[in-house]
Parts: structure tokens; sequence; C-alpha cells
């Protein structure tokens, strides 16, 4: 029985908000903080009339350390639950380290002013948390989190080395708009632009954004384009599963996706940096995420699913030579938004952010400092997978990929 704060009332954020209160084993009190406390009330009414359970709001800016430090010591939680923005990730970590709380994120630092995402500044975190004896757990989302554990489960379970690994990552969703992004279109715009990077041989070799397509059939959405692109549990996996010799990371767009984004891109509304427009400075890609839907406001006209998994190939953990595992989830948008009120993509991080602290409250998952998902025991967490909505299967492929 522990008390949570969660942090971020976007839609990952009432995701996750939403199957906590479905756990009250687990989390037996809830707090949300986020910049706008309507966005806060409006998720704890929906929690309130779907599940009976009580969830305390706060407005909060998470950049401001000392304001949140005074919150989190107000409030008292176990655990810090991060789900605002990557550029938030440092103070929140300030602010547990201050108030002496466990800290649990989705996705890894950001810098506003630069679009490079890389875990060495919160790593460089591994010493204060472990001196005060406090846990940090990073990227428990989707991809990065799920991923990371589908890897370690085929270590653990299928595989003795991993010689090459695929992440394969397909939203086969239609929202019925033009042009949209299904998380916060600032981050997903700046990952998406930046160039293509995988491991290969001991480093990673980096190519131009977009300029690698393979067309691949999902299973539950058919034949969709996916382009390599790097992705921030690369660099984790390949701290862990060192033997392997290349790791890549894809995700589908469609036709439509990349035309807008092109233009976008070539008008000059992607850029970070400021521009000055009417005598006040703007940032191009803040003022377009301002003009484009909200990813919440998708939740009810998105059809389709998600199919997220990885394929690997290495040595069988039975002797019996190379083989190659496929291990994936498929997640419907509409059954996501009937559960939760928010659209598969949400789910899909929302879920394995709740599990992750219930690793941590539950003490399955436990250490002094600063954790990446491949550190811990994969089956605990792959349960409650099973258990809480994002079930996976695998399966053996006759041979390795050959893309
Ligand atoms: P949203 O933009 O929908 O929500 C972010 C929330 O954080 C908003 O409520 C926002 O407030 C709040 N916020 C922003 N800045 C601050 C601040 N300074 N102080 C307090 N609150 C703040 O994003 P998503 O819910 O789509 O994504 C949440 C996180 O999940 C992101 O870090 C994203 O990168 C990550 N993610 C991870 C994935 C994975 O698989 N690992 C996949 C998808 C997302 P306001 O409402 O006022 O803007």
């Amino acid at each position: 029985m522990s008390k949570v704060l969660v942090i971020g009332a976007g839609g990952v954020g009432s995701v996750a908000v939403h199957k906590m209160a479905t756990n009250p084993g687990i989390f037996s009190e809830i707090h949300l903080a986020s910049r706008t406390v309507s966005k806060c009330e409006a998720i704890a009414d929906s929690v309130k009339a779907r599940s009976g359970r009580d969830v305390a709001t706060y407005a909060i800016d998470a950049e401001d350390v000392p304001a949140l430090s005074a919150l989190i010591r107000q409030i008292g939680p176990k655990l810090a639950v991060n789900l605002a923005l990557p550029y938030q990730d440092l103070t929140i970590m300030d602010a547990c380290l201050a108030a002496g709380v466990d800290y649990l994120d989705t996705a890894n630092y950001e810098p506003k002013d630069e679009a490079k995402f890389e875990y060495s500044w919160q790593w460089a975190y591994h010493e204060r948390f472990k001196e005060s004896g406090l846990m940090a757990l990073l990227g428990s989302g989707f991809d990065p989190g799920v991923t990371s554990a589908f890897a370690i489960w085929l270590k653990k379970h299928r595989l003795k080395t991993i010689r090459t690994l695929d992440i394969l990552d397909c939203n086969g969703g239609d929202h019925g708009q033009a042009f949209a992004t299904n998380f916060n279109p600032e981050i997903n715009i700046r990952e998406v632009t930046a160039p293509a990077r995988h491991w290969q041989n001991g480093r990673f070799v980096e190519t131009p954004a977009m300029s690698k397509k393979v067309q691949f059939d999902f299973e539950g959405v058919g034949p969709k384009n996916m382009y390599m692109m790097y992705h921030e549990e690369l660099e984790s996996l390949a701290r862990f599963i060192p033997e392997m010799e290349r790791a890549r990371f894809w995700m589908t767009f469609g036709d439509e996706y990349i035309k807008h984004l092109t233009v976008l891109q070539n008008v000059g509304m992607t850029r970070i940096d400021p521009v000055l427009y009417n005598g006040v400075e703007i940032i191009p890609l803040q003022f377009l995420k301002a003009v484009l839907p909200e990813p919440a406001s998708l939740g009810p006209t998105t059809k389709g699913k998600t199919n997220i998994g990885n394929i690997a190939t290495g040595e069988a953990l039975d002797g019996s030579g190379e083989k190659t595992f496929y291990i994936k989830n498929i997640c419907d948008h509409e059954d996501a938004y009937a559960e939760t009120g928010n659209q598969a993509v949400s789910y899909t991080t929302g879920v394995p952010a709740m599990i992750g602290a219930a690793m941590m409250l539950t003490g399955a998952w436990r250490g002094e400092g600063v954790f990446n998902m491949e550190q811990f025991d994969p089956d605990p967490f792959m349960a409650m997978l099973n258990e809480h909505g994002l079930p996976w299967t695998v399966e053996e492929l006759p041979g390795p990929v050959e893309f």
C-alpha cells in the first residue's frame, strides 16, 4: 500500500492514473500534479466516474525545483512518476533528491534548445541517488520500456546471446486528420527529424533522417512502410547487451505524414531556435504544436491497432544453433479509448509506467541509484503486461530479418 505522485496530465499521465486507480492494493493514494490544474481535475473526474477512486490534484511548474520539492514533501509519496515532458526530467530528479523520494520516467532528458536525447545526463545522477538510498527507474514506457524488457526476456528464456536486434514500432491507427502526432507534437517531431543512428559493431552509425525505408507486413495492421530512426533504448540496450553486432529501431509513417512533415521542415516550421515575430521571440516548433490537434483529442476518432515488438537473432539457449524470435504486443485504439478515454499510443506508454511504478512500490525491482529497465528481472513486469491490458506473444521465425 503506497502513496504515489504522478507529474504530467497529458495522455500518458491520464492512462497511468486510470490504471493505478484500478490497482488499489498497490496504489493506495494517487496524487496528480501538472502545469494546468484543470487537466488534472478532468482526469480525476474521469477516474472517479470509472472506478470510484479519488485523485488529489495540484498545479505545479515541474521546472521550479524549490516549489516541486515543497509539494513532494507536503504530499509525502513513496514515488514520483514523471509523465511530463523530457525537458523536466532533471528538475524532477533534483526535487526527488531534495525531498527523498524515488523517481520513474518514460523518456530520457532532452535540453530544450538542442534536439539531442541521451542517457548521459541522467546516468550522471547515479551516485547521488545511491548515496541517498533512493532509486530512479528510467524509460518505463513502451519504447523505451517494454522493448527493453522484451529483449531481456528473450535473453533469459530463449537466446544465450543476441547477435542482431530490430525494434519495429507500427501505429496502424487512423485518426481522420490530415496531419497530427499521436504523442506530444514537439517531442515527436524533434525525434523524427533527428538523424537516424543504429548500433553496428561497437559504435553508433549515423545516416540522414528517414533515408532507410522498408515495407513490413504487421499482424493486425497489414503492410506498412517503416523508417529506420534513432531511439533512446538503443543506447541502454547497447550498454546492457554488449554482444550485439547490430541493433536498429524502425517506425512506420504513412505517406501523408511524411508529405506534411517534409513541407513543414522545408518552410522552417520545425525549427527549435527562436525567430522574431511581431517583436516577440517565438520557437516555430512550439508555435506549430499550438496549432496542431492535441494528441489527447484524437482518442475518440482513432481506429486501428498498434503493433510494437522486437525481432532478435542469436545463439539459442538450448544449444540448437542460431534462432530468431519475434516478441510483440498488439493494442487496439478503440479498446484503449473505451477503457481509459485515451488512444493506444498513450495507453501503451501509460500502462508500462504504471507497471514500472508497481515494480518499485512492491519491491519486486529494487536498487539504489539510477537504473534502466534492462537491469531487472523481466518476468514480474512481463506478467503484469499480460494482466493489465498489454498481452504479448512470442514466436520463432524461420530465419533472421532480410532487410
Ligand atoms: P502531453 O504533452 O500530452 O502531456 C505532457 C504533460 O506534461 C502536460 O499535461 C503538460 O502540461 C505537462 N507539463 C509540461 N511541462 C510541464 C511543466 N514544466 N510542469 C508541469 N507539467 C508540465 O505528452 P504525453 O502524455 O503524450 O507524453 C508524456 C511523456 O511520455 C513525454 O515525456 C513523452 O516523451 C513520453 N512518451 C514516452 C513514450 C514511450 O513509449 N516511452 C511514448 C510516448 C510518450 P500542459 O497540459 O499545461 O501542457
